[in-house]
């Protein structure tokens, strides 16, 4: 079987290895992997500079999603992964130019310790009677689907949804709260509304059946325990996500690999699929997908037109990334934690900034500090244009205001300055996102040996990427195999 995978980002290249893997097994199947650009890992790039890791795109990836952390192991980056330093995990939300920290017992955008809440600056007087209140909602029936906005709004009010639900899905996604899907990005939200009503409540009563259920798999007394190995909220590669990205490269065929080679036209035959790249069209048995929605939507569009639409409908964002490397003597102290969020009413062009030096320990010498902004969102693209000496000015000078001179001197000077530019690479999972995933899933069974992998469909973060691309792989391969008749 010959398979086209069209696309090396994390979600490509994944699906390569695997392929690789059922052939080292002896499975009947080959791949070409295209990718348009001369390098391979899409939006993941990192770079050490003086012993510094600087990462372009995808700082880490969150813990709880195993996908991520099975790979490295199995690509022999075990002894690498470094999780985050969760001892100092503190965040601000920057208010009229403060540094405002996140109140305790705050769980996926729910206040839950009721001190915390009722003293913190982030919020009017008027929010945190809103808060308290929250807690005598009533169940409410599902119904359809809406945004986070929306859903924020009804519990706890407007300006939790500008200080709180904006910054947190801009900041990490380039999201817009009044635009993502409440089913999609948040479904525990979604279905403890249905039962408690109360978010405040659901939250407690879900933490509350966690602590039971960890308290039942503690071991008996005399049992050792397994040990845990390095866990924190995120885990990343000591030497950047880049490794991830070089030991898939190293496992799968080069001979393979075509890069600088934009796939430009797709055709359904009779027995496959026509794929033309650089002028030169190739006959194959299955194709995956793991390029963005966008781009596989238009090169659909002959083949099935609706199918085509439904893919570009899908929205993306697009993003910049500024990364600073200072001497950290140059810096006064900067504030505990890992850094901070910017909501859009603050008007300026960060939307976060991360202390990278203490967010993962040992990527960053001793005696420097690496500052990493992040730029754009679905509010604020027309930035993409403007060059880097202005955007690293802007970013130099936001921090000064945000952080004081104090500890941003005029004369701290950034070592190096990178600017690294994302333009449509992460997906949006807009309101009602599920149901048009569902048409999507109807017209894709309809094409044999078409698979649709990457960040637009089930997941937006790397594991998801690399789970949907393993998946595909595996599907095909299974798929080819001659079939069992040993029963
Ligand atoms: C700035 C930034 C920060 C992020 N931070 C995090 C984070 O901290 N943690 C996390 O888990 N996730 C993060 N993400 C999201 C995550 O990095 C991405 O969702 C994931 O890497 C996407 O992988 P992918 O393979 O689906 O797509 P991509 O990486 O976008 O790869 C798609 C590839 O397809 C290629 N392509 C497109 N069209 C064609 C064509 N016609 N022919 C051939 N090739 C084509 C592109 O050149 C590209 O290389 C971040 C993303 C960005 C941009």
């Amino acid at each position: 079987m010959r398979i086209a995978i069209i696309g090396a980002g994390i979600a490509g290249l994944s699906a390569a290895y695997e392929l690789e893997k059922s052939r080292s097994a002896g499975a009947p199947v080959e791949y070409a992997l295209f990718e348009s650009r001369a390098r391979l890992g899409g939006s993941i790039a990192s770079q050490v500079v003086n012993d510094a890791v600087i990462e372009g795109g995808p700082d880490s990836f969150i813990s709880e999603k195993p996908a991520a952390a099975e790979l490295c192991r199995e690509l022999g980056l075990g002894d690498q992964l470094t999780p985050s330093n969760d001892a100092d995990r503190k965040t601000y939300i920057v208010v009229h130019n403060r540094l405002v920290p996140l109140p305790d017992g705050l769980m996926f955008l729910v206040p839950t310790k009721l001190v915390p809440t009722a003293l913190t600056p982030l919020f009017s007087l008027q929010t945190k009677i809103r808060m308290a209140l929250e807690l005598l909602h009533p169940p409410r029936p599902a119904g359809e689907d809406e945004s986070v906005a929306a859903l924020v709004e009804r519990h706890f009010g407007s300006e939790a949804v500008d200080r709180l639900a904006d910054p947190l899905l801009s900041g990490i996604y380039g999201g817009d709260a009044a635009q993502l899907s409440a089913r999609t990005v948040l479904p525990r939200l979604v279905e403890m509304e249905t039962q408690y009503g109360s978010l405040t409540r659901g939250m407690l009563a879900a933490h509350q059946q966690m602590r039971t259920k960890m308290n039942a798999a503690k071991p008996a007394p005399g049992v050792a325990a397994k040990p845990a190995g390095p866990r924190g909220i995120f885990t990343t590669l000591r030497g950047g996500l880049q490794q991830m990205v070089d030991a898939l490269e190293a496992r799968i065929n080069p001979a393979w690999v075509r890069r600088s080679t934009a796939v430009s036209a797709l055709e359904k035959t009779a027995t496959g699929w026509r794929v033309t790249a650089n002028g030169t069209a190739e006959e194959f048995d299955a194709v995956i997908f793991a390029s963005p929605a966008w781009a596989a939507g238009a090169l659909l569009e002959p083949v099935d037109a609706v199918l085509g639409e439904e893919l570009r409908g899908i929205p993306y964002s697009s993003s910049i990334t500024v990364n600073l490397v200072y001497d950290e003597n140059q810096l006064g102290s900067l504030p505990e934690g890992f850094g901070f969020l910017v909501p859009v009413s603050e008007g300026r062009s960060m939307l976060a900034c991360t202390f990278v030096h203490r967010k993962f320990l040992g990527r960053t010498p001793p005696s420097k500090a690496v500052l990493r902004a992040f730029l754009g969102g679905m509010k604020n693209e027309a930035l993409l244009t403007e060059p880097d000496d202005k955007l690293v000015a802007a970013v130099e000078r936001e921090l000064r205001e945000i952080l004081g001179t104090r500890t941003m001197p005029a004369r701290a000077k950034p070592e190096f300055a990178q600017v690294a530019r994302w333009q449509r690479a992460m997906a949006q999972y807009a309101v009602g996102h599920q149901e048009r995933m569902a048409r999507i899933r109807a017209r894709v069974a309809t094409l044999p040996g078409l698979k649709l992998a990457g960040n637009a469909y089930d997941g937006i973060g790397i594991p998801d990427c690399i789970r949907l691309g393993r998946g595909a792989a595996r599907e095909l391969a299974e798929s080819g195999r001659p079939a069992d008749v040993s029963g």
